[in-house]
């Protein structure tokens, strides 16, 4: 399940052809951080392979990819207590703000209902 694409931004993270900074990685799944911080920890989850969206995933890549989604949130939540709750986003086509089309998962951390986000 390697199938990168050239041209793509998250490919080239997959690769660690341009800098990133790691949350989690295994076989099937990134985690680094936004280069945006939406606020501070926001992480987004790519799976390992190029998947533009939401649309493109057959049933065993999005049983792979999401199921790894839980303990990637607690891993967040549990480097910092200040974090009381997470946001969980995933943008699909420009219609949906989709930015970056090499599927990905946002995790907000959030503090506060003050926090800037949302
Ligand atoms: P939006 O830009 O509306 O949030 P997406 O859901 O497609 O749309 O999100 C793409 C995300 O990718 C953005 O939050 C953006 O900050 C992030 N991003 C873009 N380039 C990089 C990069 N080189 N490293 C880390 N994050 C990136």
């Amino acid at each position: 399940m390697m199938a990168l694409d050239q041209d793509c931004i998250f490919c080239k993270i997959i690769r660690n052809e341009i800098p990133n900074t790691v949350v989690y990685e295994d076989n099937v799944v990134k985690a680094f951080l936004d280069i945006t911080q939406g606020t501070p920890g926001h992480t987004l989850v790519i799976p390992k392979t190029h998947v533009p969206d939401i649309f493109a995933y057959d049933a065993d890549l999005a049983a792979a990819v999401f199921s790894r989604i839980p303990k990637i949130a607690r891993a967040i939540k549990a480097s910092d207590p200040a974090i009381k709750g997470m946001n969980i986003l995933n943008n699909n086509g420009k219609v949906a703000y989709q930015s970056v089309f090499h599927s990905h998962i946002h995790l907000i951390p959030r503090y506060s209902a003050k926090d800037g986000f949302g």
